[in-house]
């Protein structure tokens, strides 16, 4: 029987969709791209909400105000932001959490080495995982029909209407439809195309590791794009981290985080330093090197640290290389000898070392060289020396479809009366660019769950308007 609301996607905003309209008594059928075992896409990953609270709330110390969230929006994005949209992710951020706790979601306090989040950020306790295992257990008790392994090829729309959907063939009919199956950072070969080739000749992207699922390939926002659908976003913009260069392809997830940069030194594969590793703390610039390091030759970096950085980052899942001396450590590196010790004696010669504190900007800081390290320069010289490679890391791209606050999709300005769309697929309306953590899931939960009512309503409509087309 054709069901009245189709969720396409099976992370966090398709499963909000999926349960609020079958909270407001829609049949809903969701299609998961993944099989049962890798389902909830990057969802799975995450281990937090930001969250607006305007006094302590249960996990969340302090207060965060409204006006602050916007303005942390506003700096990270540039001003590339629809201010409607994003007050409206930030004001549902502070509500939602009842709600999710009735379909099984549990918070817990943040732990010591998530980047001093406990103000901002709710965490989800068992992470991303335990959230998408929660709200599946709820949706199946809730009688919303799953479907895995049925990646969605196109849709048929008429009229910037929706009528079906096609998987493997078959034609999958609904009254609504709401779209939520991630960016294309999956996608190598559209990320080849993107990124295109260097001056070398590279072809940057192909040494880009993807931080999670593999099944968002973007195959409906080219098919969107391609029936007309008002896009947003940059295809060129994604969210980018240096990661451990030893990370899987697809879903190393956060345990590829590396944290040692602004305690070492990162030189390029010819051994040459390319950028400040001190500039400010290492969660505020992250994100900035994945494309540091896409930027530089093979794609590749490497840190390098001394006995003195050691037990002062959250240790890596896989140990740094080791050696006793820097030509040695150069060598097992595979990096050229001459050049690296050339850096590196310039960058110790440099360093003018004051009082050393990792938790604050200190004034240790390098004279006379370029790049300058302005923050925790200390000489590396004291054995064992550790190195550790880092590759870029997508975690997500920005491009996508431009809604409002309906979250209707549109063609040519028209919002569509059934096709809704959410979470990464339009997260580009709120991210021009940048990021601020734990934003995607209120993006994610705050529009999927207005899709959800939205596209249950949209069905219920169209339902009266066959029954009385019937009954005429
Ligand atoms: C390592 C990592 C850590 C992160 N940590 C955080 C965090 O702590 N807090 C935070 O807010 N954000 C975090 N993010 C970002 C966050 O994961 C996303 O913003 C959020 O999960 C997006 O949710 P979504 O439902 O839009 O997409 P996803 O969760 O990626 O879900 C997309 C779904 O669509 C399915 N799909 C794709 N194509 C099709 C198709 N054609 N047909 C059918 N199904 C399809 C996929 O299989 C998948 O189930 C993290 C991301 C990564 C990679």
């Amino acid at each position: 029987m054709k069901p009245d609301v189709l969720v396409i996607g099976g992370g966090n905003a398709a499963l909000c969709a999926a349960l609020m309209a079958r909270e407001a008594g829609a049949s809903v059928l969701l299609l998961e791209a993944a099989p049962k075992e890798w389902r909830g896409g990057n969802s799975v990953h995450t281990r937090n909400l930001r969250c607006m609270h305007e006094e302590p709330q249960d996990v969340l110390v302090e207060t965060y105000p409204e006006e602050e969230y916007w303005q942390d929006l506003l700096k990270v994005t540039g001003g590339q932001t629809d201010e409607k949209l994003a007050r409206l992710v930030i004001r549902a951020s502070s509500s939602c959490r009842p709600w999710m706790r009735k379909h099984g979601v549990h918070f817990q306090p943040s732990l010591s080495g998530t980047l001093s989040l406990s103000r901002t950020n709710a965490f989800f306790m068992g992470g991303g995982k335990a959230l998408v295992n929660a709200y599946y257990r709820s949706a199946e008790q809730m009688g919303v029909q799953i479907r895995y392994e049925s990646p969605v090829e196109r849709l048929e729309i008429v009229d910037g209407q929706f009528r079906a959907a096609y998987v493997k063939g078959e034609r999958i009919e609904a009254r609504a439809c709401v779209l939520a199956c991630g960016g294309f950072e999956s996608n190598r070969a559209w990320l080849r195309e993107v990124w295109g080739q260097n001056s070398e000749g590279e072809w940057p992207a192909d040494n880009f590791l993807i931080r999670g699922t593999r099944y968002n390939q973007g195959i409906l926002i080219k098919d969107l794009q391609a029936q007309g659908a008002d896009m947003i976003g940059d295809p060129t913009q994604s969210h980018c981290v240096a990661i451990d260069a030893r990370a899987p392809l697809y879903d190393g997830g956060i345990t590829t985080r590396l944290d040692c940069v602004s305690l070492g030194v990162v030189l390029n594969r010819h051994g040459l330093r390319f950028y400040d590793e001190g500039e400010d703390f290492w969660p505020k610039r992250y994100a900035i090197w994945g494309r540091l390091v896409a930027l530089q030759s093979g794609q590749i970096a490497h840190c390098v640290i001394d006995s003195k950085a050691i037990g002062r980052f959250m240790p890596p899942v896989f140990p740094g290389l080791k050696a006793d001396t820097l030509p040695e450590l150069a060598q097992k590196i595979g990096l050229p000898v001459e050049p690296f010790m050339q850096s590196i004696n310039a960058y110790n010669a440099a360093c003018r070392v004051g009082n050393f504190d990792h938790t604050v900007l200190d004034d240790c800081h390098t004279e006379g060289i370029t790049p300058a390290k302005t923050h925790w320069a200390r000489p590396i010289d004291i054995g064992p020396f550790y190195a550790f490679s880092l590759r870029p890391g997508i975690t997500f791209t920005y491009l996508g479809m431009k809604t409002d606050e309906t979250t209707a999709v549109r063609f040519a300005g028209v919002a569509s009366n059934n096709l809704f769309v959410a979470g990464e697929m339009m997260a580009g309306n709120v991210l021009g660019k940048g990021y601020t953590a734990g934003v995607g899931m209120s993006i994610g939960t705050a529009f999927g769950r207005i899709a959800g009512t939205g596209a249950a309503q949209a069905a219920f409509k169209l339902k009266n308007l066959e029954q009385q087309r019937a009954a005429a």
